[in-house]
């Protein structure tokens, strides 16, 4: 099934999966061989208006099948969990070869495990990329990618409109080991190029920014970042793959928290790592030695072991082995499952937020809406470019009585939950200047879009006539 690269042989269906079981051939159990159909295919779109990134099958289709089969030892049609450590060697020369990665095959599953192998499968289908790593949390992935980007004294250029957790990792956990945080208004430009120097290790930005729901020119985010010979890197977690691939707008990598809607039903914690496989890693050889010249395994050049997905298997390599950041299988199963509805459920939520946007915005307890559907939006314009078959599940709302207000609002609703997550199936609010983002000062609270009346509405699935109404409730008593 693969190249002695290790990498497919021409595209897939979009719908096979490892067989991952009963055959003891390690190319059959590795879980990484990724010829589900990841790479090429016929483009065009399905009929749910998603289009299709590989392998011809629409998104929907994949979103049930990529990366999983029935398992071919007892016929199970869903993929296996295997809850397991380790895997046997059949002798001592495989298992030399699989520790000097010379041959693919499970070893423990703290670096790689069939299960995850098959949630990964199916994210690098999704997001049309050459390999993904599945990590125990979102954060894990930021974190795996930038100990294989950065080293100390190197910096990272991130948009300001980003989540408050990756906020605080760039400015005081990453600065620990020597990394700078420079933060730039997400919409200019200039500013990007301008953090820019020969110590950048990376570009961030977030395709719709938490809170602020700030949609950033992509395209021309990564022709600045590539300009300077840097990657960009793109947490796609708020739009998901379902509406948007940054792979097809210039981001060489991509990172997502799968706790929000990926998984949809806020049971699971996860995150991952998807490579473009695009960056020319080799050009800059010196700057990204974990990639390129690989000190921990005797210099072993990734891009000439794994080919396009080089910084894949090194941030599993040097990543979750190092970190001890993998996801575990059981996650990965419930995660699998979840993303079987990702097309269904990312209809119903950016229908049920445009709905619940419009009510607002006409509603007198409301001082301002934000939703990247309404053409009011700041960035609606690269929302209409860049999103496709809806704008999310996220609104931001002022109301008239500011922070005690906004706070109110999270305390007196009943069927909206007040809590920390985002992408859930039920409906969920938060206040982020007194709680997500109250860690940061109130400058840097402004520049990343949080106001103190903010207040960050993550909308369901239920009717949508319920949602209103829970929320017009709470307006009307506050007038
Ligand atoms: N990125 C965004 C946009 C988020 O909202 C979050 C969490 O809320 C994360 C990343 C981090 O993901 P996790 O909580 O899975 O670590």
């Amino acid at each position: 099934m693969t190249a002695s690269d290790g990498r497919p042989e021409g595209g897939g269906n979009g719908i096979d999966g490892d067989s991952n079981g009963g055959d003891r051939g390690r190319s059959e159990r590795s879980g990484r061989d990724t010829s589900n159909g990841a790479h090429g295919g016929d483009g065009g779109s399905s009929r749910n208006g998603f289009a299709s990134v590989g392998g011809g099958r629409g998104f929907g289709t994949r979103c049930v099948h990529a990366g999983t089969a029935p398992d071919p030892t007892t016929g199970a049609r869903v993929p296996p969990l295997y809850q397991t450590t380790s895997y046997t060697f059949e002798d001592t020369e495989e298992a030399a070869a699989l520790y000097a990665l010379e041959a693919e095959g499970d070893v423990y599953s703290r670096i790689s495990n069939p299960t995850l192998a098959a949630l990964e499968r199916r994210l690098t289908d999704l997001e049309g990329g050459t390999g993904a790593l599945a990590t125990a949390s979102g954060m894990a992935a930021l974190d795996c990618a930038t100990l294989v980007l950065a080293a100390a004294g190197d910096n990272v250029v991130s948009a300001s409109s980003i989540y408050g957790g990756t906020h605080a990792y760039l400015s005081h956990t990453a600065a620990r080991r020597g990394i700078d945080a420079r933060f730039v208004d997400t919409l200019d430009y200039g500013a990007y190029e301008d953090a820019i120097d020969e110590d950048t290790a990376y570009v961030h930005i977030e395709t719709i920014g938490n809170p602020s729901l700030v949609t950033p020119d992509v395209e021309r985010v990564a022709e600045v970042a590539h300009a300077a010979g840097v990657p960009l890197f793109v947490d796609n977690t708020f739009a998901t793959p379902a509406l948007c691939r940054p792979f097809e707008h210039g981001a060489d990598l991509v990172w997502e928290s799968t706790t929000k809607w990926l998984h949809g039903s806020g049971t699971t914690v996860g995150g991952a790592l998807i490579d473009g496989g695009t960056f020319p890693w080799a050009e800059y050889g010196e700057k990204y030695s974990e990639v390129c010249a690989n000190p921990a395994f005797g210099g072993l050049d990734f891009t000439e072991r794994f080919g396009d997905r080089a910084f894949v298997e090194a941030a599993r390599q040097r990543g979750v082995r190092s970190l001890g950041g993998a996801q575990s299988p059981f996650d990965a199963w419930q995660t699998l499952q979840g993303m079987e509805t990702l097309h269904l459920r990312t209809e119903r939520h950016a229908e049920n937020a445009l709905a619940v946007a419009e009510f607002l915005e006409g509603h007198p307890a409301v001082a301002w809406v934000s939703y990247p559907g309404l053409e009011s939006h700041e960035t609606h314009a690269n929302a209409e470019r860049y999103l496709e078959g809806g704008f999310g599940g996220m609104i931001a709302v002022g109301l008239e009585g500011g922070y005690e207000a906004g706070k109110r609002l999270c305390e007196e609703t009943e069927l909206a939950s007040f809590l920390a997550n985002v992408g859930d199936a039920k409906t969920l609010v938060i206040h982020p200047a007194s709680t997500t983002h109250a860690q940061m000062s109130e400058a840097d609270q402004r520049a990343s879009g949080v106001t103190p009346d903010l207040v960050r509405l993550s909308i369901g699935i239920e009717d949508v006539a319920d949602i209103v109404a829970d929320l017009d409730r709470v307006l009307e008593e506050k007038r």
